[in-house]
């Protein structure tokens, strides 16, 4: 009977959307946070072309929240509302009457940072597109106090309420930066909240940890949009403070590789269905990738090194 019932199963129901972050449009002074418009041209033609359905982020989360396919749904957010965007991004948009996510730093735009746009620019942008915060003061959040966190969320809803008369409920982590703590905060704000790690969007992505694709450079879209979840079962990440000591989980697949920063990728058997990696790594970096892959699919997990 199961069995029967799996076969009925839609196969979309397994699909994945991909939702992109940028920042900056032909500002090549800061190429790793930097899209040329050419190749942003490029890659919007070759996703109409494919018939890849390109919508804003609470349209995708909609579909998400009502079970509906979001097969060759693609998203585009952009993080800290420059300038550079709205001279060179926005015109593409509009060109292709595609919409967008940006996220605001609140700050920088409150205060006319010389980068950033303004208010005006701001609102101007929410024609085509839409709006959600990226904090007050774009902190490292897991370095501040419970009260300094929330401080810069009020901050930035105040701001939200004094120049556009509403508060968005979607947020963005500054640098993408975020911990168990962090997160439970920043969740009593905004009940949908994005990440910065590589990963797809299925019907079973929790509206408050979404992962995200960084598109800069000469990044190959198509490549990305290959990417899926592998969806390992409960992944447990063990540390003894800033060493891994073991990585393990359930997954249905011969073998997995997976990534520590600086120490690279390591091949793992996986037996019976399990899989268990003691690297004894102890972290050099602030911000660290663990991305467990097998072929296309991954999954990625953000640990920051406690100070
Ligand atoms: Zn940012």
């Amino acid at each position: 009977m199961k069995r029967l019932i799996l076969f009925f199963l839609p196969l979309w129901l397994l699909a994945d959307a991909h939702i992109f972050v940028m920042h900056r449009v032909n500002d090549f002074r800061y190429p790793t946070t930097n899209i040329s418009s050419k190749l942003l041209q490029k890659d919007i033609k070759y996703l109409l072309k494919n018939n890849y359905k390109i919508v804003t982020l609470s349209t995708l989360v909609k579909r998400i929240k009502h079970k509906q396919n979001i097969d060759k749904y693609v998203v585009f957010t952009i993080d800290d509302s420059f300038k550079s965007f709205y001279k060179n991004g926005l015109p593409i948009f509009k060109k292709y009457k595609i919409p967008f996510t940006l996220f605001v730093y609140t700050q920088a735009t409150t205060e006319r940072y010389g980068d950033y746009m303004s208010w005006g620019e701001v609102k101007e942008c929410k024609k085509y597109g839409e709006l959600g915060v990226h904090s007050w003061a774009h902190p490292h959040l897991a370095m501040l106090s419970n009260k300094a966190i929330i401080k810069d969320t009020t901050k930035a809803i105040d701001a939200f309420k004094k120049y556009l008369g509403f508060v968005p409920d979607m947020y963005a982590y500054p640098y993408g930066e975020y911990n168990e703590r962090v997160k439970s905060i920043i969740n009593k704000f905004f009940p949908i909240i994005c990440n910065q790690n590589e990963g797809s969007v299925t019907l079973n992505t929790p509206l408050n940890d979404i992962d995200r694709i960084a598109i800069t450079g000469d990044v190959n879209i198509a490549k990305k949009l290959k990417i899926s979840h592998l969806n390992v079962k409960n992944l447990k990440i063990i540390k003894d403070k800033n060493t891994i000591k073991e990585i393990n989980g359930y997954i249905n697949k011969p073998e997995v590789e997976i990534y520590i920063t600086k120490m690279g990728w390591r091949w793992v058997k996986v037996k019976k269905g399990y899989f268990s990696f003691k690297p004894d790594f102890t972290l050099k970096k602030y911000r660290n990738r663990i991305i467990i892959r097998y072929n296309n699919k991954i999954d990625t997990k953000l640990i920051l090194k406690e100070i």
